[in-house]
């Protein structure tokens, strides 16, 4: 008699599946092959993609090819713990990580886990979500309209940032780029006083990918040394991880962020930077031998960003009767993700894909940085595709002054050097220029709150300024900002308030101008 060995095997099955009624079956399988990272494993029939495996040894995986006769999958630790032939049970869940208020101030890896020696976390089995959840869908969105204040006046005022926006930071190394998001993490602080049970703290996710450890311990202890850490969770997977982990903490992060947003909480996540994940992500594609695509990226790379970034939105304020996920509405996730390029090069592969996915981009130069000009913010190529339906009024109508101010200045800087022979206006709008510049130059870990910032842009469009030697507006600055709070609190409260600038304060500000300057002798 001839037997089918699949035929037994399906028979067999079907009788241990009915025997066993209820209770579920854990499948068993076998390490066929391991090394640099990834494991292929027999046996596994009922495996689903992006499963957690559990290794004999403790060691955990994703499954991330489902093939014919194995599953290819990704070691989340010490590889040389897992052998050829070892055992591997699946453990019938997709990966998840905790999420809540536990992992607020605290530095967690991909998985979650704790890594800065403050103890375990307080979580409970309902904490944990899986990594990749589905986007929300466009009924459950609602346009961008409350501002995102970076404390940083020429993204405030320029290239304003919304809630629930996706705005890319890009620029070659060493442009400051991590410093844009680390003034943002403090500024956040003005929105509810650094309180996190507060329902008006907009709380930080920073992700940190392949970065150097000491990096990321120095980002830690200057957020602890500005109170910043306790409405911020640090998810890092640093240069010496596993690439798997790095290129699963983006999404890690985004699942604690959404926990907060689902439940109406404003969330902004900072991913720094998702071209070293893609980098990451093309390692472990390339050692499970998915086919290679241009810059040997697999042909996935950009649903990898674009799945990661969708989740990122505003909700509508009815979110909650569309999807019982949502427990309220009106929460929000605002991205920042951060791309390095090469040269200045924004036309590679990666930039290009991510640009493309994102509301704006905020291109950051070396060669304004060399010049002095920091942040190194060029206002003329960097976008904000919704931010400025998110300005306060007072805002928008400060902000519009600088940009023609700007404009014209760059337009004529280039002539500046003939110096001698210029007419009048062409001096004055080289002159506003020049001061302008420098008003929007600001030094590290010092976010400027929106009533100041509009007081010194207004000041500053309306010629207040001209008057001042270049080299002098950041003193000019600092006193008046100072005169203003010790001799008219009144106006900048207004302005908070009211979200306007009044022709009357518009006059007090003309005013002090004026007088700070004759107290500084120009
Ligand atoms: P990397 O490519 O290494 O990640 P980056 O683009 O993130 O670099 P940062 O690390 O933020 O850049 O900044 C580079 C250097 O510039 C740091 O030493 C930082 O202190 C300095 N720097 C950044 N912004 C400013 C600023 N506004 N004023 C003065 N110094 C600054
Ligand atoms: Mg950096």
């Amino acid at each position: 008699m001839d037997l089918r060995p699949a035929e037994v095997t399906s028979i067999l099955k079907q009788e241990i599946e009915s025997y066993q009624g209820e209770t579920s079956m854990q499948s068993v399988g076998t390490v066929l092959s391991v090394g640099d990272g990834v494991a292929r494993i027999y046996g596994l029939d009922d495996c689903m993609m992006n499963e957690l495996l559990e290794f004999a040894s403790g060691v955990r995986a994703v499954a991330l090819n489902l093939e014919e006769d194995n599953v290819g999958c990704v070691l989340l630790g010490d590889a040389t713990k897992v052998k050829e032939g070892d055992e591997v049970r699946s453990t019938g869940r997709i990966i998840s990580v905790p999420t809540g208020p536990s992992l607020l101030g605290r530095v967690v890896n991909a998985l979650g886990d704790p890594i800065d020696g403050k103890g375990p976390l307080a979580v409970t089995d309902d904490d944990l979500l899986p990594i990749e959840q589905p986007a929300a869908s466009v009924v459950e969105r609602q346009p961008v309209h409350e501002p995102v204040q970076t404390g940083i006046k020429a993204i405030d005022a320029m290239i304003p940032v919304g809630r629930g926006q996706r705005e890319l930071i890009i620029g070659d190394r060493q442009t400051g780029k991590t410093a844009l998001l680390i003034d943002t993490i403090i500024s956040q602080k003005s929105t509810g006083g650094g309180d996190p049970s507060n329902p008006d703290q907009v709380l930080c996710v920073y992700v940190a990918v392949g970065q150097k450890q000491s990096t990321v311990v120095d980002l830690v202890r200057r957020l602890e040394q500005h109170n910043a850490m306790s409405y911020t969770i640090v998810v890092s997977a640093s240069a010496n991880d596993e690439a798997s982990m790095q290129y699963l903490s983006c999404y890690a992060g985004t699942t604690m962020a959404e926990r907060y947003r689902d439940e109406g909480r404003h969330v902004v996540i900072m991913y720094d930077d998702i071209y070293k994940q893609a980098l990451a992500y093309r390692q472990v594609m390339l050692l499970l031998r998915r086919p290679p695509g241009r810059e040997a990226f697999p042909g996935d790379v950009f649903n990898l960003h674009s799945r990661l970034l969708e989740r990122s939105s505003k909700l509508a304020d009815n979110a909650p009767e569309i999807n019982p996920r949502y427990k309220a509405g009106g929460g929000s996730i605002t991205a920042l993700p951060v791309v390095e390029t090469q040269e200045g090069d924004v036309s590679a592969y990666i930039p290009t894909n991510v640009i493309s996915i994102t509301d704006g981009q905020i291109f950051l130069e070396t060669n304004l940085f060399n010049s002095g000009i920091r942040p190194a913010v060029n206002a003329g190529i960097s976008v904000s595709r919704v931010g400025g339906a998110a300005q306060i009024p007072a805002m928008k109508k400060a902000a519009g002054g600088l940009r023609i101010n700007l404009a014209q200045y760059r337009e004529l800087a280039a002539f500046a050097q003939f110096g001698s022979d210029l007419d009048a206006a062409t001096q004055a709008t080289l002159t506003r220029g020049e001061r302008l510049v420098e008003v929007l130059k600001q030094g590290q870990y010092a976010p400027v709150p929106v009533a100041d910032q509009v007081m010194i842009i207004h000041v500053g469009t309306s010629g207040g300024i001209d008057a001042v030697p270049v080299k002098e507006v950041v003193s000019f600055e600092a006193n008046f900002l100072q005169y203003m709070a010790d001799s008219h609190p009144g106006v900048a409260k207004n302005i908070a308030a009211t979200g306007k600038l009044s022709d009357e304060d518009k006059q007090t500000l003309e005013d002090s101008a004026a007088l700070v300057r004759s107290q500084m002798g120009f």
